[in-house]
Formats: C-alpha cells, sequence, structure tokens
C-alpha cells in the first residue's frame, strides 16, 4: 500500500521532470491502472462516451500527465466545455501558456465551478468541480498572468470547441 503511494507520488513529480518527453509514456493518466473506486452508476455520468482514462480523472480525481494533452498547443478562437455535462467553462481569451504542461486559463465563465480544499500530496490545493455535474477538472492558483488566477485543467475534462 505504502509503495504503491510512493509510486504515485514519484510519478506525479516525474511529471514536471520529464516533460516534455512524456509522450513517450504509454498511458496518460496517473492512477489509471487502478479500478474506478465506486461502481459507475454511483457516478454522474452524463456523457457516456467518456472513455475510462476521462472517468479517472472525473470522477476518482485522478491527474492527466503533464504535457499530453493536446489542447496545450490548442490556440484557436473558441469555447471550452465540460467533457461529461457540455457546459461552457472558459473563453479561449482566457488561455495561456503557463509552462506546465497543463491546459491554463487566467479566468473561468463565473459560477461555473464550485471548489474545495484538497490535502493530498502534501500539498494544500484549491480543486474545483463542475458546478453543473459534479466532474472534477484541476486545481485553481493565485499566481497567474498580471496578478490573475490559474487554473490548472485536465485537457481530457474539456471540450473545445472552435468558434469557426
Ligand atoms: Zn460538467
Amino acid at each position: 500500500m505504502r509503495r504503491n503511494f510512493l509510486k504515485i507520488l514519484g510519478s506525479y513529480f516525474l511529471g514536471f521532470l520529464v516533460y516534455p518527453f512524456s509522450s513517450a509514456i504509454a498511458n496518460n493518466v496517473i492512477g489509471y491502472n487502478t479500478k474506478l473506486s465506486k461502481n459507475e452508476d454511483e457516478y454522474n455520468i452524463i456523457n457516456t462516451d467518456l472513455t475510462d482514462e476521462q472517468k479517472k480523472i472525473m470522477f476518482d480525481e485522478a491527474t492527466e500527465r503533464a504535457g499530453s494533452s493536446i489542447l496545450n498547443r490548442e490556440k484557436r478562437e473558441g469555447t471550452y466545455h465540460c467533457a461529461n455535462c457540455g457546459v461552457k467553462l472558459f473563453e479561449s481569451t482566457a488561455k495561456f501558456d503557463s509552462g506546465t504542461g497543463w491546459p491554463s486559463f487566467t479566468e473561468a465563465i463565473p459560477g461555473v465551478f464550485k471548489t474545495k480544499i484538497d490535502y493530498s500530496f502534501g500539498m494544500k490545493r484549491t480543486e474545483y468541480h463542475c458546478a453543473n455535474c459534479g466532474a472534477h477538472h484541476g486545481h485553481v492558483f493565485d499566481d497567474g498572468p498580471n496578478g490573475g488566477k490559474r487554473y490548472c485543467n485536465n485537457g481530457l475534462c474539456l471540450l473545445f470547441i472552435p468558434s469557426s
């Protein structure tokens, strides 16, 4: 058990170190090899096309590997939506390159997230969930550009809709 925890912890921090080499790693979600902690019908799964990786992040609070999301490189105008329920969460104008390897935004559409304090990995962080469906999306920090926020979002939880 302890060994497993250390392994997960190790791969979490390794995510920062091995980026940009992380695309060579076979699976993209930390904690993916473990099963969902509840039966699927106990989760609020609205999009029945969600992959196992997406479910693991959105409902069991796993994290995708840094640098693994194609949305890191997405620069088009458009909107970012919850991959589970479709609610609009971010405008492309709020997106910026944080250098962390996860899609990052300075602000969210008002009222779309609920937050709670997360003490995992020995850190105190503010995690946020879709207020509409409850799906976990990421963590929000106060170190964004120009004194703003930094919403650090798992790309697999987002659906990008280009405006053109
Ligand atoms: Zn949602």
